[in-house]
């Protein structure tokens, strides 16, 4: 069978499974990243496969003034989902913490370090991009 890997919220109330991970995963300084996170930089990675296996109704979703759509559990407040504005339910990134063993995933960049806050410190041995990566 498939591995698959698991994860879940603070409460345990909401847990999900995935198939797989993009293979890009970044710290994001954007002010909007930190203030979901309430961290310094919030850390999504891209998943394939998501099913969310128990909690479905504890899931709320937050749609910001730029049309992105941030996903969270009503009991607890983790930060569990990000989309773009109109990705599908399917193209989701997960914030990075929520899984609940290891992960094949390597944080690659540090991103939207325009808006890092000063008391914070970058990594030195990661590339970082001042916006978005360059492509
Ligand atoms: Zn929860
Ligand atoms: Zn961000």
């Amino acid at each position: 069978m498939h591995k698959t890997y698991k994860g879940s919220c603070l409460c345990g109330g909401i847990q999900f499974a995935v198939a797989g991970f993009s293979q890009q995963a970044a710290h994001c300084y954007c002010s909007m990243c930190r203030k979901f996170h309430g961290a310094a930089f919030g850390t999504l990675v891209g998943v394939q496969g998501l099913q969310w296996l128990t909690g479905k109704p504890l899931l709320k979703e937050f749609v910001a003034a730029n049309g992105t759509v941030r996903t969270f559990c009503a009991n607890c407040g983790s930060s569990l989902g990000f989309r773009s504005k109109g990705a599908l339910p399917g193209d989701i990134e997960l914030a990075i913490s929520t899984f609940d063993e290891e992960i094949p995933v390597r944080i690659d960049a540090q991103i939207y370090t325009a808006y890092k806050p000063a008391w914070c410190q970058l990594d030195a041995s990661l590339p970082a991009f001042k916006e978005g990566r360059s492509r």
